[in-house]
């Protein structure tokens, strides 16, 4: 299960004064159980790729190949790319809108043309899936419960769908250091435990150095660094020049380094940094 973007270029409000070309002549490929964070600033081009990953958005030029089958070609039904390619979308809880946490979560299955009792296993799995315990919640209101697990509810929704890729638009945006971490480790969860290949798109350099296996970064419609996080880190310069910047302990490391403390340069995490700081001081 892959997804392969072949010269993707995405323009908005083609031939009018507003055109705006969002993306340009991009050329991706995810790989089959991989998490791959998608990070870049405001205005980059994140949504507009990823929305062109389950066939929402048609490229102006350029192919998308998910499982080898190009979804740009006439006849594809999005209903078989949404059964492959799971969407959470940017602030997902805004559109809980059933009674129940169950009946929300059920409610893709269904649209997906699944029986009742089908829809309803999958919304128990969906539930163990993402730590939200089925007897405990299936009957409350998604409406009466904290931001973060408001958010795992909607996650359920798509993982429900049973994808074979989870993309995930900024979702720990707005949540407190705990839900952030919670949800950050129910992805990590899900990738790990499910083999489910993972794309997360994300402002926060500390977020997807915790959990991603390769980063992708965009700048003005272009993917300008593709490469594991111990190679992306170290493009300190590129990666201000396009406005981001590397997580604060690794600005930490490089300072210590730079005053003479013999450390690698591809520390990007406080237990990589911890257990090299633990190094030096059993040697004194
Ligand atoms: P990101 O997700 O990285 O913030 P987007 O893909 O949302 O970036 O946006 C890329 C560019 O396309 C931005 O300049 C944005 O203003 C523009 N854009 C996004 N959506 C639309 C739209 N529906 N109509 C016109 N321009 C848009």
């Amino acid at each position: 299960m892959s997804i392969k973007i072949e010269n993707l270029t995405h323009i908005y409000m083609a031939k009018t004064p507003f055109e705006k070309v969002a993306l340009s002549n991009v050329n991706v490929n995810i790989n089959d159980g991989e998490f791959v964070a998608l990070i870049g600033h405001t205005g980059s081009g994140k949504s507009t790729l990823i929305q062109h990953m389950n066939g929402l958005l048609k490229p102006n030029q350029g192919k998308i190949f998910v499982d080898g089958v190009d979804i740009t070609a006439s006849g594809v039904k999005l209903t078989d790319i949404r059964k492959k390619v799971g969407l959470v979308f940017q602030y997902a809880e805004y559109q809980l809108f059933e009674e129940t946490i169950e009946k929300d979560i059920m409610f893709g299955p269904k649209n997906l043309g699944l029986n009742d009792e089908e829809a309803l296993e999958r919304t128990k799995r969906a539930m163990d899936m993402v730590g939200l315990d089925y007897e405990t919640y299936r009957n409350k209101s998604p409406f009466d419960l904290s931001g973060g697990q408001k958010r795992r509810v909607a996650i359920a929704g798509v993982v429900a769908m049973e994808p074979r890729v989870l993309i995930l638009d900024e979702p720990t945006a707005g949540l407190d250091p705990k839900g952030r971490d919670e949800i950050l480790g129910e992805l990590y969860k899900l990738h790990k435990s499910y083999n489910m290949t993972i794309i997360l798109v994300s402002h926060s350099m500390e977020d997807v150095a915790k959990v991603a296996d390769r980063i992708l970064v965009m700048d003005e419609g272009k993917c300008v660094l593709d490469g594991t996080p111990q190679e992306i880190f170290k493009e300190v310069d590129t990666l201000e020049n396009v406005g981001l910047a590397v997580p604060q302990v690794t600005y930490l490391m490089r300072e210590l380094r730079r005053v003479g403390f013999e450390l690698p340069d591809d520390i990007f995490t406080l237990e990589q940094a911890k257990k090299e700081l633990l190094k030096i001081l059993a040697k004194n």
